[in-house]
């Protein structure tokens, strides 16, 4: 593990540090991502498919085992959690193929933090591999509509990106459906939920999300939420009942990864 860890520190390090707004370094970390592929992110081995980890890395992944076939909370066993079950969720499911440990954790936190560009499209590629296969498998249609989590136009300024407007790209890339992040937009600059405990993360205000300049296409829409990672859920929920809210026929969420509901 530690090797791997060192493997992994040593090949995010040679790449760009930050990405904040439109600069030479972004230019050249998009460009040399796309010109020089194949190099596995984990372990620096050849990656030698299409995406950029090898098979034993990629099949080393944390996967979700057995979940809620609701909030995808892991469980022990099969069917509904708890919480769901004494209340149910706007949204209608959660897909996510990766849960959020070591490296998955990793991996996002350089996406998120330090703006490395490709560790945020090998997860966005496996995201988009698990919705393919599900939609092959059960038969079910793709959604209408792919909407990125806003940010409060505060936080993405300070920021320079979205993650989830670069992931939800992606997966509108990989999966040929349309996406828009003017639907609807974040009024509250609420704190990072990352320094919140459950407790505090659980209390959305109401008035976080309103409609946006674009929300006339939520109208009957089959929704799909982006995310990178769901804590306790709130901001989608709150979010959800805003785009039902706004006309949206049915919302689910994609994340990236999951993280356990206990922790
Ligand atoms: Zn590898
Ligand atoms: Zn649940």
């Amino acid at each position: 593990m530690n090797t791997r860890k060192t493997a992994l520190h040593s090949t995010l390090k040679t790449l760009p540090d930050t990405y904040r707004g439109f600069n030479l370094k972004r230019i050249f970390t998009a460009a040399s991502y796309r010109l020089l592929p194949g190099a596995c992110l984990l372990c620096g081995l050849s990656a030698g498919h299409d995406i950029d980890l090898c098979s034993a890395c990629e099949q080393g992944l944390p996967r979700l085992g057995l979940h809620c076939d609701i909030c995808a909370n892991p469980l022990n066993t099969v069917g509904i959690c708890g919480r769901c079950l004494n209340q149910r969720p706007t949204f209608s499911t959660v897909q996510t193929p990766l849960l959020y440990q070591y490296p998955v954790d990793l991996l996002l936190q350089h996406f998120k933090f330090s703006g490395q560009l490709a560790a945020g499209k090998v997860l966005s590629q496996l995201l988009a591999r698990h919705i393919k296969e599900k939609t092959e498998r059960e038969k079910c249609p793709l959604p209408d509509l792919l909407i990125p989590v806003p940010l409060h136009w505060k936080k993405r300024f300070f920021r320079g990106f979205n993650q989830c407007e670069i992931i939800t790209r992606e997966l509108s890339a990989q999966l040929h459906v349309n996406y828009s992040r003017y639907t609807i937009k974040r009024i509250t600059n609420t704190p990072a939920q990352h320094h919140l405990s459950r407790k505090e993360r659980q209390r959305i205000p109401g008035n976080t999300f309103v409609a946006g300049r674009a929300s006339q296409l939520l109208h009957e829409a089959r929704v799909a939420l982006v995310d990178d990672v769901l804590t306790t859920g709130s901001t989608v929920e709150a979010l959800s009942r805003t785009l039902i809210k706004e006309g949206a026929k049915s919302v689910e969420v994609w994340l990236l990864a999951r993280t356990p509901l206990d922790n």
